[in-house]
């Protein structure tokens, strides 16, 4: 049976501010890692490489010289997001210098999804692209991409199977993903999943025995897998069956997840923590009416505040560190900002580390063209309004007292205050960083970067 390689496309620059310490993270592609194990259970030989933030054309030619890219089976790349586009534009073209009969398939819902037509235009080298969450007909794209008929590419279902990490390249390097629920279907103006309805979590007793074997494949109990669930919600039961799974089977796995403010009571945080639950990424967005309303994070944003208070000083309580994510949203002004800082000062002592910055909208000019409208009557204006054609990524100025340097300038400032250079490291090192990268390292790496730069005090 062939080889089947997949690729993870890497990213040009990093998501937000480009520097040493941030080109040292590493995102799992665990949406690849899932084909990549269904092609292993099937007897496939599979692996997975992900291109980080090396160069595509060195990428490209490491694969051709350790010869899995000259092998006869197809090369299927996985496109994560927008920002990594210009990365595969490369990557691709570099393939077909190096190889020109290499059949090229490409997948990743996010990125093929929202508008085909666009997508084909962008990347001329690739022969197939593949819609939608692929499952089952992996097996069928891996031995004859071109002719594939795919009758469920958005079977929603979480796979009952757990991850089989040894087929990613340096493996040992990540930490683990656990899948746990898909979708959500909360209906944030901003986001991708706002209409796709959350499936059932996996049972207690499943995710328990994925933690065991996830840590027997790196034979190590130091592994902090991320529970992944865009909107992880489990009730009181669910968490309580879990720690009882948790502790029978003897396990002492610190593991992260990320959910919504208003997803869970201070009961099941407990239950939760003492399952293993250690970091918790909340996307709280704002604690401004005005803003909340605005982006369709809440109707009722005195009781979504209540709420968030709650869980954030449960977390507190059990120990479990809180990352809020905050988002400069259309229409931000001074005093809407000020007012989600006055919040979070009130809460500072409940809160590991934030993240914070304006939103972008993602997609085609057409995919994108309603969510544009509507960002622009709430005040926004487009950083460049040709971008979208080009890369799919449009910044914004937020509103007419706020621009796009303003919103980067407030986000630094908000990040600095709530986060010391520890807290950015315990959670970077997480789930991010190399599992061997130490705090020595990253202080190294601090000194080739700008102070001005960094997101913590
Ligand atoms: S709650 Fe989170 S995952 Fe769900 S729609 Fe809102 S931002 Fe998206």
């Amino acid at each position: 049976m062939n080889h089947v390689l997949i690729v993870s496309a890497g990213m040009e620059n990093p998501k937000k501010r480009n520097s040493v310490i941030a080109r040292r993270q590493q995102y799992l592609n665990y949406g690849a890692l899932t084909l990549a194990t269904i092609l292993h259970n099937t007897g496939y030989k599979t692996s997975l490489a992900h291109g980080g933030h090396v160069s595509p054309e060195v990428f490209a030619q490491s694969l051709f010289e350790d010869g899995r890219l000259r092998g006869d089976g197809p090369l299927l790349l996985s496109i994560p997001s927008f920002y990594a586009l210009a990365w595969s534009q490369r990557f691709t073209g570099h393939v077909k210098k190096l190889l020109p009969s290499k059949s090229i398939t490409v997948g990743g819902r996010w990125v093929v999804d929202s508008d085909p037509v666009w997508i084909k235009s962008k990347l001329p080298f690739v022969e197939t692209f593949i819609p939608g969450l692929v499952g089952g007909e992996i097996r069928q794209i891996a031995s004859q991409p071109t002719a594939i008929h795919v009758h469920d590419l958005n079977s929603r279902a979480v796979p009952d199977f757990n991850l089989y990490h040894p087929v990613v390249d340096h493996f040992s390097e990540f930490q683990p993903s656990i899948e746990a629920s898909r979708g959500c279907g909360r209906g944030c103006h901003f986001c991708a999943e706002k209409d796709i309805p959350l499936t059932r979590l996996k049972d207690p007793d499943v995710l328990a025995l994925h933690m065991r074997d996830v840590m027997e494949q790196y034979d190590d109990q130091s592994i902090r897998p991320y529970v992944q669930s865009s909107f992880f919600a489990p009730n009181r039961k669910w968490a309580d069956d879990l720690a009882t799974e948790v502790m029978n089977a003897r396990l002492n796995v610190k593991w992260r997840c990320e959910t919504r403010v208003d997803a869970m009571s201070a009961q099941t945080v407990a239950s939760l923590a003492a399952a293993g639950l250690k970091v918790i990424d909340l996307g709280m967005e704002a604690a401004c009416a005005t803003q909340l309303l605005a982006m369709g994070k809440s109707k009722d944003p005195d009781k979504y505040l209540r709420s968030a208070s709650d869980l954030i000083h449960a977390c507190r309580d059990n120990g479990v560190w809180v990352k809020l994510n905050i988002l400069i949203y259309a229409g931000e002004t001074l005093h809407t900002h000020e007012e989600t800082l006055r919040w979070m000062n009130d809460h500072a002592t409940a809160i590991k580390g934030v993240s914070v910055g304006p939103v972008v909208i993602f997609g085609s000019p057409d995919a994108s063209s309603l969510f544009t409208q509507e960002v622009q009557q709430l005040g926004a204006k487009l950083v460049d309004p040709h971008s979208a054609e080009l890369n799919g990524i449009t910044h914004i100025h937020p509103g007419a007292q706020m621009s796009a340097e303003d919103a980067e300038v407030l986000s630094l400032q908000a990040s600095r205050r709530f986060m010391t250079k520890q807290d950015y490291f315990d959670l970077k090192s997480f789930s991010y960083y190399p599992r061997h990268y130490g705090r020595q390292d990253f202080e190294n790496d601090l000194l080739d970067c700008d102070p001005a730069s960094l997101p913590f005090r």
